[in-house]
């Protein structure tokens, strides 16, 4: 199944296989030229007892074989790596293009680990598959039918020796085949959960520590590398048990060859010339067969890899129902409308979603409370089109929004999001996410509406300090003036506001608030409450408690109707 998938991945470098397969042919039929320049020249300087003026035309013959064929060699090896690193390129860019179709929802319920894993050494387990085994198979199939036309016509009994055991190391491979490949699965799923673990571990590192979880981690790693050893043994075994078999299969037959050739020039029924032409042809003969049993396992291991990154690519992408797009009339106040919209994860049994129908009017500011695990964060992804309905619909000024094309409609709606993340890059480059065209002035302006101006002055480059990885670390609450001020940048009509939980200091936290509110002025906003404050202040609140919209109103009167809100807000410590 993954062959069938990674012989179609070759076919679109067909051209540059063929030609290192050729190549390699090429260097396989020298092989032959130059075992037959050498037994003449030792049929003449041993058996006829010619010296150098006899023979130096076919030495300098040879020395050119021998050169040629190691100029051979090294374009085919050139070229075999550049078909593999063609298709690596390919794969990468379509397994992230592919993984950012698929969008957040889906990468966050993957093991992140596991994802770097797979684009990095799994895409780079593939290149052995295409360098290595995809050209030999070819060449062990192609240079023995070569060698064999040479071997008949001089000498039937060799020829049929080699006819008959080369099958040998093919259905060996074949055997031990099917024993390899599950070991080698094996092997990479235990380095995908090793690296998916890890960073698992890496991340959650502080709260491993309040717990005092981490020499239990530890253990557990331990656990795992140990593992990963096993089976990389297991693998190796294999490897070198079907390595020694296959040499000693190919030293046999050799022996073979040998030893029957020198029976006949025993009793004269051959000429020495063409014995030790075949002598010298019998290894030539198995090496190609014998290198594609070594390439096996490397070919295993990166077929491996290709199954979980076929898996990927083929992971259908949240269906798009456009039929005729609409464009929404640019400056228009946006009414978005969901009407009984039903949502479940591909993974889960219950919906996340269930008939959940509510409005946001032009200007409204609706917040959405509900336990956790109650659906708010699916709501918010909806809106943004990370996923799409798989039940009722979602309009937009009366037109469905599976209609809008999901790029337009990312441009009217600005997300301000829990963990604000910072990319590598300067703190202008963070902000200009927003509207990348947007010029220095602009992102300044919309800084200091953020009120993140000045402590950006403050750092020791401005707005040139490179934040993110590799760059200086910033405490939560600038990482949301930051997260603030794109948004101001963007300007959108539509805000989604999944609010911070953790506890800022009272002047941080005093700053951000009045950021929101400034943001907020003028725009329709939806946004996941978690403070107090921001649900008194909503025009509306939706509950939401298991998928469902539970209760709506306004403060005062869900409070007097003493259900989930009023449990929420009580376990807040809102009321007594
Ligand atoms: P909230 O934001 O209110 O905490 P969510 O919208 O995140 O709730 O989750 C609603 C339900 O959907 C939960 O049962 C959760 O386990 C499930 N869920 C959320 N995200 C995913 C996901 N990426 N894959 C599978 N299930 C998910």
């Amino acid at each position: 199944m993954v062959d069938k998938r990674l012989w179609r991945e070759a076919r679109t470098v067909r051209f540059l296989l063929a030609l290192t397969v050729g190549l390699g042919l090429g260097a396989g039929l020298l092989a032959v030229v130059q075992a037959g320049y050498l037994a003449r020249v030792v049929n003449r300087v041993f058996l006829e007892g010619q010296d150098l003026s006899g023979v130096w035309l076919l030495l300098l013959a040879l020395l050119g074989v021998i050169i040629f064929r190691a100029v051979l060699a090294w374009v085919s090896e050139v070229m075999a790596f550049r078909v593999a690193a063609r298709i690596k390129y390919d794969l990468r860019q379509r397994l992230l293009e592919h993984l950012l179709a698929l969008g957040p929802v889906y990468v966050r319920g993957e093991h992140s680990g596991e994802l770097v894993n797979l684009l990095v050494e799994g895409v780079e387990a593939v290149e052995t598959y295409f360098a290595r085994y995809l050209p030999q198979l070819a060449l062990a199939a192609l240079v023995p039918l070569a060698i064999l036309g040479f071997a008949f016509p001089i000498d039937l009994t060799a020829g049929l020796i080699l006819f008959f055991t080369a099958p040998l190391i093919p259905l060996f491979m074949y055997l031990i085949g099917g024993w390899a490949q599950t070991l080698t699965l094996q092997q990479w799923e235990t380095l995908s959960r090793m690296s998916a673990h890890f960073l698992d571990v890496l991340q959650g590192l502080t709260t491993l520590k309040i717990f005092g979880q981490s020499k239990a981690q530890a253990r557990v790693m331990a656990w795992i590398s140990d593992r990963f050893r096993k089976t990389s043994l297991g693998v190796l075994r294999v490897a070198f048990l079907s390595a020694l078999v296959l040499e000693f299969l190919a030293t046999i037959s050799t022996a073979l060859v040998a030893v029957t050739v020198a029976l006949r020039l025993v009793y004269a029924r051959i000429p020495f010339e063409e014995a030790l032409f075949l002598l010298l042809l019998a290894p030539e003969f198995y090496l190609p067969l014998r290198l594609l049993g070594t390439h096996f396992h490397a070919g295993m291991a990166g077929a491996s890899a290709a199954g979980r990154i076929f898996e990927i690519l083929e992971t259908p992408l949240p269906q798009k129902r456009s039929c005729g797009e609409v464009h929404l009339a640019p400056g228009a106040g946006l009414h978005v409308a969901f009407e009984g919209v039903y949502y479940t994860y591909s993974d889960k049994e219950h919906p996340a979603l269930e008939d959940v129908s509510f409005d946001l009017a032009p200007g409204e500011r609706v917040a959405l409370v509900g336990p956790s695990g109650a659906g708010k964060s699916t709501v918010a992804s909806l809106l943004l089109r990370f996923i799409e309905p798989q039940g009722g619909r979602i309009t937009v000024n009366g037109v469905p929004l599976d209609r809008i094309p999901a790029e337009q409609w990312r441009r009217y709606v600005a997300l301000v999001p829990q963990h604000p993340y910072l990319f590598y890059g300067s703190i202008a480059e963070n902000i200009r996410l927003g509207r990348p065209e947007a010029s220095l002035d602009e992102v300044m302006a919309a800084a200091k509406r953020a009120g993140a101006h000045s402590f950006i002055q403050g750092l020791p480059r401005g707005y040139d300090t490179p934040v993110g990885e590799g760059g200086i670390r910033l405490s939560g609450g600038q990482a949301q003036l930051l997260a603030i001020a794109r948004a101001f940048l963007k300007n959108a009509p539509l805000l989604v506001l999944d609010e911070a939980t953790a506890a800022l200091d009272p002047a941080t936290e005093e700053l951000i608030h009045q950021a929101l509110e400034s943001l907020m002025a003028g725009r329709t906003v939806l946004v996941i409450a978690h403070r107090l404050a921001t649900v008194y202040r909503a025009h509306r609140i939706l509950v939401l408690h298991g998928g469902r919209v539970v209760e709506r109103g306004q403060h005062e009167e869900l409070l007097k109707r003493q259900g989930v809100y009023h449990r929420l807000v009580s376990a807040y410590g809102g009321v007594q």
